[in-house]
């Protein structure tokens, strides 16, 4: 379903990710590890096309996702970055209604509302209103109302009390078995190694270890790349 080959992204004389190839698979979770700095989050900005690609390609279904501004979404690919990008000022239901216009679907909050009942009686409430937990369900519940194909999740359960961290990886493990695709990005190791199919170590900006979930579970490299610190620089 998604394909990267070769992908190499580069911030002025940063290099922050070196010819990383890799694949979700249609109802997969695939969860993408690796120390701070890694390249894991400008791996999934370039996919979304908001990272500067100095290489590689990108294919979703077998077509090119482009680079810039919406294309990703309207094809199926939403993101739902760290820090969740949430309008505190706009209702819920306003910040919900974005993701259907930005991907140009037709509006249904119940896309949201039938995974994240709680945001019902809190869809005139000003965003900034919610807790932690209720951000992030809006957040995701913002990209579901993009009908997703593929869901991209940059550590969603960042700052979430250990229930809620519980209640989400549920969530996120029920959603792929409703259809939806997932590259997860988590520093919960255990925790996003038992939901996923399979799993990806970056360090460097290089994938150093890659497998089925179980098997990254026992993969010294995965201790190894937590060691590993920072981007290279061009030489
Ligand atoms: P984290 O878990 O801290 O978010 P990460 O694995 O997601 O880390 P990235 O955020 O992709 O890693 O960062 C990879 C490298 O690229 C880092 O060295 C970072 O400092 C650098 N970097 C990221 N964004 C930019 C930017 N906009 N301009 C310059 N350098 C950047």
């Amino acid at each position: 379903m998604l394909e990267v080959e070769g992908l190499t992204v580069a911030y002025g004389a940063i290099l922050a990710v070196q010819n990383v190839s890799l694949s979700v698979l249609q109802g997969e979770i695939v969860v993408l590890l690796g120390p701070n700095g890694a390249g894991k989050t400008s791996t999934l900005m370039a996919i979304s096309g908001v990272a500067p690609r100095k290489a590689g390609k990108i294919t979703l279904d077998g077509t090119d996702l482009g680079q810039g501004g919406h294309t990703a979404v309207r094809r199926g690919v939403v993101h739902v970055p760290e820090g969740r990008m949430i309008f505190g000022d706009l209702s819920v239901r306003e910040n919900l209604m974005i993701g259907a216009e930005i991907a140009k679907r037709k509006p249904d909050l119940d896309l949201a509302l039938d995974w994240f009942p709680d945001l019902r009686s809190r869809l005139s409430e000003r965003a900034r209103a919610l807790s932690g937990g209720q951000l992030q369900m809006l957040a995701i519940g913002r990209a579901l109302m993009s009908r997703p194909k593929l869901l991209m999740l940059d550590e969603p359960t960042l700052g979430l009390a250990p229930r809620i961290v519980e209640d989400m990886f549920r969530k996120i493990s029920k959603l792929s078995k409703h259809g939806v695709s997932i590259l997860l990005v988590e520093q919960h190791l255990t925790h996003s190694l038992d939901i996923s199919d399979r799993g990806y170590v970056l360090a460097n900006g290089c994938i150093v270890a890659e497998g089925a979930a179980y098997e990254l579970k026992k993969d010294p490299a995965l201790t190894t790349a937590y060691l590993a610190k920072s981007a290279k620089r061009i030489p």
